[in-house]
């Protein structure tokens, strides 16, 4: 976390502390037993495992619900015109979430939280999340394919974790799109990905907001991953975002902090990234 502070901290940035996320924002996605679940596994002292990958220490279970609460509070703030778009630099991650399994780091759904409120405490109709991290987001799948006010987009390697993302995954309302790469891809295939089959498939859905899970572990140094991107694909892929969402939406974009493992690329990567939010933002 020290190393997307740190490489934001030059940038002249309205700041908001991330509040705890509301019980009932948790439940618009996650049955009780789940948010009860993670209450109780989160330890006193020391850390608790709840899988291979994932951990919780005594400062988990309140970040886990600030990390929603972060984006909950983005969506609010865009949404009434406080600022143009947002972006939430909260771990753990949320996109490998699902309905009732914490996994990949991740306790809670944020993205897919932030979306739900949108759409029901906002009244807006129709949100994409589209999703840059190289994992697939098996958990925000699992928490919005069912619904078809939200489309959910993903480009990510394949195979690698978790092992879902197959394109022949396209949900019940055929909101799911998902684009896999395969290992060693660089910012050649990646762009056309976006620029052929991702971005005009959201151009198609209209949304009234758009989220991103801004992961940047498909940089070339990222240790988890072999996607060969560069910085210049994060501007790059942002920049494309905004464009429609200036065309679609009133330039309203939400994005979320997910993958990140090399910490001098994530670093860079994420200020790179805001950097053009708050370029579009301020323009
Ligand atoms: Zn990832």
């Amino acid at each position: 976390m020290d190393a997307v502070l740190g490489a934001l901290q030059d940038l002249d940035l309205m700041r908001v502390s991330a509040p705890m996320a509301a019980e009932d924002d948790l439940l618009r996605v996650h049955p009780k037993s789940h948010v009860t679940a993670i209450r109780e596994a989160a330890p006193e002292t020391g850390f608790r495992s709840l899988d291979a990958d994932t951990h919780m220490s005594v400062g988990s279970l309140a970040a886990g619900y600030r990390a929603a609460g972060a984006a909950v509070r983005a969506v609010d703030l865009v949404l009434q015109g406080e600022a143009g778009n947002a972006f939430c630099a909260t771990r753990p991650p949320g996109h490998h979430a699902e309905r009732e399994t914490p996994m990949g780091f991740c306790l809670f759904g944020n993205v897919a939280i932030a979306a739900k409120h949108a759409l029901d405490h906002h009244g807006l109709k129709r949100v994409a999340i589209l999703d840059f991290d190289v994992h697939h987001g098996n958990g925000t799948q699992d928490l919005v394919e069912d619904d078809a006010r939200i489309l959910f987009c993903s480009s990510h390697q394949m195979p690698l974790y978790p092992g879902t993302g197959d394109p022949s995954e396209t949900g019940p309302h055929d909101t799911i799109l998902n684009v896999a790469l395969p290992d060693g891809s660089g910012s050649k295939a990646f762009r056309q990905a976006w620029e052929g089959t991702i971005l005009p498939r959201v151009e198609a859905f209209r949304p009234e907001l758009i989220m991103i899970s801004a992961g940047f572990d498909a940089h070339r140094d990222d240790p988890l991953a072999g996607l060969q991107l560069v910085v210049e694909d994060f501007i790059w892929i942002t920049a494309r975002i905004c464009d429609l969402a200036d065309t679609l939406c009133e330039g309203r974009v939400v994005s979320c902090l997910e993958g990140g493992y090399d910490l001098a690329a994530l670093g860079e990567s994420a200020a790179a990234h805001v950097k053009v939010l708050k370029e579009r933002s301020d323009g």
